[in-house]
């Protein structure tokens, strides 16, 4: 399905929203930060649908993000893949990980779960509980991966040494859930692989998700991209913008203005005049004056209330 898979020599990014709502200024930020990145590099720039979490979805979605980001220029090389279509690949790494008895089912309540756990950077920590169950076909609960006591460390660009103890601090995470739904940590894993992607450019509330994507990355035998984690922003509650935030949707009846907001939110300083171009201009301007350096190192950046 994926013809390219090989990243060759050159640089390959990606932007992978989730379809549960249009694109809005928090996920335009992902998307132009991973966009300027590739394309300063000559790199090419791939449009992933993450659209496994159904109950999630909301229709018409992925069209509409897809729409977007044509109306603002941003130009995607390669077939857009969809996650949804891929569940016989994310199933074949679980078989080969039972083989490897590296997975186990898990048949705790949430209930049980909170119980028995203590609170870790993402959610619970889960105590092991169901570790010695053994996985047998038609599978019960949810798939759990178990983890270790080794320290995973990586360097992201911007916010420099990052490193987790996995067995103390997420603790066995879930590869599917028990409603059958491949987890996002499986699911990116194995898709940025075979799409051959090297630089990951996304949203800080990412980076504590990434050591559980290199771990997985090392099991597999896959190489590890480069990772840059842009700041996150935040409404006036501290609270990311999404769809529950009800953040609102772009206005791309005026593409530059959103851009240059965005690029702006960036730490990259596009000249006044800029606004009142046309978008070609905008997007040259930012292939040749997109500078990492610029960007705030910061997790989160809260917006000024408008
Ligand atoms: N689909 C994820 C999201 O929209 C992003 C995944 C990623 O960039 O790794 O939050
Ligand atoms: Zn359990």
């Amino acid at each position: 399905m994926i013809k390219n898979t090989t990243s060759v020599l050159g640089y390959r990014g990606r932007f992978a929203p989730s379809p549960t709502g249009e694109l809005h200024f928090g996920s335009l930020i992902a998307a132009v930060g991973s966009y300027l990145d590739a394309k300063s590099h000559d790199g090419e720039w791939l449009v992933r649908i993450e659209d496994l979490d159904k109950p999630r979805e909301v229709l018409g979605a992925s069209y509409k993000i897809l729409k977007s980001l044509e109306a603002l220029g941003m130009e995607w090389d390669h077939e857009v893949i969809y996650q949804d279509q891929r569940k016989d690949i994310y199933e074949n790494v679980l078989t080969m990980f039972n083989k490897r008895k590296l997975i186990y089912p898990c048949t705790c309540t949430r209930k049980e779960i909170s119980n028995s756990s203590i609170a870790g950077i993402s959610g619970q920590i889960y105590a092991g509980t169901c570790r010695n169950n053994i996985q047998k076909d038609g599978y019960l609960g949810a798939v759990r991966i178990k983890t270790n006591n080794n320290i995973i460390e990586f360097k992201d660009t911007l916010h420099g040494l990052i490193n987790q103890n996995l067995q103390n601090e997420t603790g066995d995470f879930i590869l599917r859930r028990s409603d059958k739904i491949y987890a996002y940590q499986l699911a990116v894993v194995v898709d940025d692989s075979a799409q051959g992607i090297t630089n990951v450019v996304r949203g800080a509330d990412l980076l504590d998700s990434t050591p559980r994507q290199i771990y997985l990355q090392k099991l597999l035998g896959y190489s590890t991209p480069t990772y840059t984690h842009l700041p996150v922003a935040v409404n006036n509650n501290g609270e990311k913008l999404s769809k529950q935030t009800k953040a609102a949707h772009l206005d791309i009846s005026s593409p530059v203005k959103q851009l240059m907001q965005a690029v702006n939110f960036l730490g990259q300083e596009p000249p006044i005049e800029l606004q009142r171009e046309n978008i070609m201009s905008f997007w040259e301007w930012a292939f040749v004056n997109w500078n990492l350096e610029k960007i705030h190192k910061k997790r989160i950046i809260r917006l000024p209330t408008r």
